[in-house]
């Protein structure tokens, strides 16, 4: 064995015990710690060492060189995009899923147990969802896999229905695929799927500086089709303004038109958990198939979300992902392997950390979470409403704020705004344009974030723009 394999395996316990320490030190400095990267290094003259330098060296070099700017993106004040961040029952879970380092694929023995774990814990999520268990799951590494994989049974049953197989037989047929405000991930998962993202049919939207899709447009354009079947790509909470489509609205039209329905609720489906606002997901248990994200407001760390197919579809999902090469045998349930239901084969233990925040929070613990995110989405729409130089772009229907500068005039200073507040470290947004307006995001996801950081970032864009204006 080399010296330095042998070496490291003999002071496992001093190694994690240093990593531990440096671990604990980091998330006790999330707060404080940097939201934005204060230099960036170009590696351009990396060269891989011919005898190595053993673990603790190389822990060395990382903190040398990356760890001082590493931001705080899973702390309380990284507002850009929608991320999340890490419960500690979840960072648990993700050391174990390394310690352990299974390759997670059958239930059944056949050399591991670990996927038992990944059925437990869609059956949790399910539960926490309040969805009903008809639907079958398993975790990817995000919301674009996850609409991957769901669109890719749905162009297996909309070939199905026109009678080819497209797994086997590529794509023949031209396909219809209608949708109002998808996420960009929907379209490239149309992409790689071979259907084309240039290929959708946009459905227009409701009326009223709304995202979500309108009824009526959407029942016209079907009646085009003169039933020929469809699929459609539906949001639960788009992200801009995270508007909801209308579910009883589709459900009716599902009974009445032959289409598969995806809904994209990556983060969306967390309003499941709020008294408030789970009439934003009423019906959407209809639903073919559905992506959610754990790695935003489930607070697990990168790589985790599920996609949720309903068990009618099994056989599809298995013609879709089928892996071996073996005739197929009965019920693709009895000798199940996640190799033939999803696109990776080896695959790690991903469910792990959301098992563990699952069990160690429950669900008071995931309600309290969503909404406390609320009600300062809503404190600092508040803010943004009643201030004299920002404006909002969108009334604040869940978790995310979009607005933008109040003059018109000031258009051409958003950027500049965004760049200077960014800079601070203090506080991450991300840019955005909608409805003619360059705006700004603040999406409201992470469980450590409390109402003296919205205070705290509501002067801190006062003292912004003044300087701004000077
Ligand atoms: C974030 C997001 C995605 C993409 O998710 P990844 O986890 O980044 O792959 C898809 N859809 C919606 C609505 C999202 O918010």
């Amino acid at each position: 064995m080399n010296t330095y394999l042998k070496k490291d395996l003999l002071q496992i316990e001093n190694l994690l015990e240093i990593i531990k320490k440096q671990g604990t030190a980091y998330i006790n400095s999330l707060p404080e710690r940097s939201t934005t990267a204060k230099e960036f290094i170009i590696s351009d003259n990396v060269i891989l060492p011919e005898n190595g330098c053993g673990a603790e060296k190389a822990l060395e070099v990382f903190n040398k060189r990356f760890e001082p700017i590493m931001v705080s993106s899973s702390g309380p004040r990284y507002w850009g995009f929608v991320t999340g961040g890490a419960t500690p029952a979840s960072t648990a879970g993700d050391w174990l899923t390394s310690i352990y380092d299974q390759n997670t694929q059958n239930v059944k023995g056949q050399g591991g147990i670990s996927a038992v774990i990944e059925f437990e814990t869609i059956k949790l999520l399910l539960d926490l969802l309040r969805l009903p268990d008809r639907f079958l799951g398993g975790f990817v590494t995000g919301a674009t896999m996850s609409n991957f994989t769901c669109l890719g049974v749905a162009r297996q049953w909309l070939g199905r229905e026109k009678g080819v197989d497209i797994a086997k037989g590529g794509v023949s047929i031209p396909m219809k695929i209608f949708t109002a405000t998808p996420h960009s991930s929907s379209l490239k998962a149309l992409s790689m799927l071979g259907l084309g993202s240039g290929n959708i049919i946009k459905i227009k939207t409701e009326e009223g500086n709304r995202e979500a899709l309108s009824i009526q447009d959407f029942e016209n354009k079907i009646s085009e089709l003169k039933g020929e079947p469809f699929i459609l790509i539906s949001s639960g909470g788009t992200v801009n303004t995270v508007d909801f489509d209308d579910f009883t609205e589709i459900k009716k039209l599902k009974e009445k038109y032959n289409f598969w329905w995806h809904i994209d609720a990556a983060f969306g489906g967390f309003a499941a958990c709020s008294e408030s606002h789970k009439h934003l997901l009423k019906d959407w248990e209809f639903a073919d198939s559905i992506t959610v994200d754990c790695h935003k407001w489930l607070n697990v760390p990168y790589e985790s979300a599920v996609y949720l197919v309903k068990e009618e579809h099994k056989l599809l999902q298995m013609e879709t992902f089928q892996n071996s090469n073996a005739p197929y045998l009965g019920d693709p349930l009895e000798n199940f392997s996640y190799s033939n239901f999803l696109p990776e084969n080896s695959r790690r233990m991903r469910a792990l950390p959301a098992w563990f925040s699952l069990m160690a929070y429950g669900k008071k613990g995931y309600e309290e979470i969503i909404s406390n995110s609320i009600s300062l989405s809503q404190q600092f729409g508040d803010f943004i409403d009643q201030s004299e130089n920002f404006k909002l772009l969108a009334p604040v229907r869940l978790n995310t704020v979009c607005f933008t500068l109040k003059n018109i005039e000031d258009q051409d200073k958003v950027d500049l705004f965004l760049e200077k507040l960014n800079k601070t470290g203090k506080v991450f947004m991300t840019p955005t344009f909608y409805n003619q307006y360059k705006g700004i995001r603040a999406a409201f996801v992470n469980w450590m974030t409390n109402e003296k950081d919205v205070q705290m970032v509501s002067e801190l864009m006062q003292e912004t723009i003044k300087e701004l204006k000077k």
